[in-house]
């Protein structure tokens, strides 16, 4: 992935794309990948860096989503099952098979939650990720040190999946660029080249330099996840909003709180939803709530109402209290929900099904749906951009496409460099003149750094410490301390200056903040 490259084939170039897709998250990269990989000249733009928006900040769960069964959503659950399948067997470097234990207060949990969660084993059917079983109490404590132990009765384990979203999002990009499909990071799409009232391109501009490019395609495919109404609106100033965003958040304890390898999932907290403590890169992850919002932005803040509620549900799941001041790292993102027909439903109610819409200009629009289930999302997409497109019929090849570095990990896969899979060895023994590890708490290593901005099209700080290492993510303060190191690497890279580095450092220390909880 090399970002002039792209730039260079737009100047260049004044043949239309087959396909052009706005928007750089699980959707758009999914969308991106189908197409390339169906033989499509495939350009994907993205305003900021890949991931920015909501596809770096889920649970990090793959996932059929017990609580969907629970709702009655079948055909939602056996979509999500059969593409957790996928995502395992295309990507296991990325994804792990994680055990969750949904520990039993009331009698008859243990015998409901068993028979339920059979269901959903076979479901899953021969892509199964485990059997689901009833264990006691004893058994409970014992997988579980930290678990609240007064009233316990025992629990229920059962499987899903585990990954790292962002650095799936760049593995699906390097896949792409193998099916010959371009993306690109920090291109905004400004607006949209209508002819005969038909969409036939999109404006846009290089975040970096200012330039302004007219991009001919056949068809344009909107993967804007919560900022797909700004791009409706582009097509048509006068149509109605068809996103209902909802916030979650997450935050990171350190990994005492579970103190092993089981995950816990709670079905049903006080204001009725899941919450879970899942174990990812030797720390925790909590979450997550479901907050309706009026403003979005790429840079969603966790509320202080929001964190007290995590912190309080996980209190009464645990010994050990988490407080304010464990928390390592607070992040927030936006669900991109399909706005529900009818009124008053509230937001957990609101399916997770994605929809697509096609505008009379010929706009296609991707909304909602699961990181889960991007690939299908994607095929779907691509269905319709053919007919849209008049292009010739290609039949969908991703249920077998292997993702970028795939390799079968044949030792812990929580260790973080195992996300490069078969690139992993090229990233350890590249050597960085005098420099050793940048953080050993997170097990960070300069020549990351440097891999991020040669080959994952890395461009700010900001892009090695979120998303090529998950640094902000997994604990705030420590990424912070790193800080100058990895801007001076990734300045050595990109040809910048010492004032280009303190503008890097200023940023970053005023991006933290939003990560950070105050005691
Ligand atoms: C709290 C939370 C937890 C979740 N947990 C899970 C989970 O565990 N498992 C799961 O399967 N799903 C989970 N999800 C759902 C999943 O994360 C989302 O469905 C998915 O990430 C949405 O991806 P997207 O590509 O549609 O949107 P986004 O990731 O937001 O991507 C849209 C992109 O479009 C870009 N963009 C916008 N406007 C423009 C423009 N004009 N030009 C160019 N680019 C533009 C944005 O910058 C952004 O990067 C969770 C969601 C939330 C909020």
């Amino acid at each position: 992935m090399n970002r002039e490259s792209v730039i260079d084939e737009l100047r260049s170039s004044d043949q239309p794309w087959d396909i052009i897709i706005i928007g750089g998250g699980a959707t758009g990269m999914g969308t991106a990948l189908d197409a390339a990989s169906r033989g499509y000249r495939t350009l994907l733009i993205e305003q900021h860096d890949f991931g920015k928006g909501t596809s770096s900040r889920s649970t990090k769960l793959v996932h059929g989503g017990v609580r969907y069964l629970r709702q009655g959503d079948v055909s939602m659950v056996f979509e999500a099952l059969k593409e957790r399948g996928l995502m395992m067997q295309n990507a296991p470097h990325l994804v792990r098979n994680q055990s969750f234990i949904i520990p039993a207060y009331d009698w008859w949990e243990g015998p409901f939650y068993t028979i339920g969660l059979k269901v959903y084993d076979v479901m899953a059917g021969k892509m199964g990720f485990g059997p689901s079983y009833h264990i006691s109490r004893e058994e409970t404590i014992k997988a579980l040190p930290n678990i609240e132990t007064r009233g316990l009765k025992g629990g229920i384990i059962y499987h899903d999946g585990q990954f790292d979203d962002a650095r799936m999002l760049i593995s699906l990009g390097q896949t792409t660029r193998k099916y010959g499909g371009y993306v690109i990071n920090y291109l905004k799409a400004t607006g949209l080249i209508k002819e005969k009232n038909l969409v036939a391109g999109v404006e846009a501009r290089d975040e970096e330099s200012g330039e302004e490019f007219l991009i001919r395609a056949k068809v344009v495919i909107n993967a804007t996840g919560v900022f797909a109404d700004t791009i409706l609106k582009m097509d048509t100033p006068e149509a109605g909003d068809m996103i209902r965003p909802s916030q979650g958040i997450h935050l990171v304890l350190g990994e005492e709180y579970l103190k092993g390898s089981h995950a816990i999932m709670v079905p049903h907290t006080s204001d009725g939803r899941v919450m879970f403590a899942v174990p990812w890169y030797n720390r925790v992850v909590l979450g997550t709530t479901d907050t309706l919002i009026d403003k979005f932005s790429l840079e969603p803040e966790p509320l202080e109402s929001e964190i007290d509620f995590v912190l309080e549900t996980a209190g009464q799941y645990l010994v050990k209290k988490p407080e304010r001041k464990d928390v390592l790292s607070a992040f927030a993102g936006l669900r991109p929900l399909a706005a529900p027909d009818s009124e008053g439903k509230s937001t957990k109610e609101i399916s997770r099904h994605h929809k697509i819409l096609v505008s009379v200009t010929g706009l296609i629009s991707v909304i909602g749906g699961k990181w889960t289930t991007y690939r299908k999302m994607a095929e779907d997409a691509l269905n319709y951009a053919i007919m849209v497109g008049e292009l010739p019929e290609k039949p969908c090849i991703t249920h077998d496409i292997k993702i970028h570095g795939y390799a079968i990990p044949n030792e812990d896969h929580i260790n973080p460099m195992s996300v490069y899979g078969t690139e992993r060895q090229e990233v350890e023994s590249m050597e960085v003149a005098g420099q050793n590890i940048l953080s050993e708490s997170l097990q960070i290593y300069p020549s990351q750094i440097i891999w991020a901005a040669r080959k994952e099209m890395a461009r700010s700080l900001e892009d090695v410490l979120a998303r090529r290492t998950r640094a902000l993510f997994l604990d705030a303060r420590e990424s912070m301390k790193i800080a100058p190191q990895a801007a001076s690497l990734l300045a050595g890279e990109l040809g910048k200056d010492k004032e280009w580095i303190n503008a890097e450092l200023d940023n970053y220390e005023k991006l933290l903040k939003n990560y950070l909880v105050d005691n």
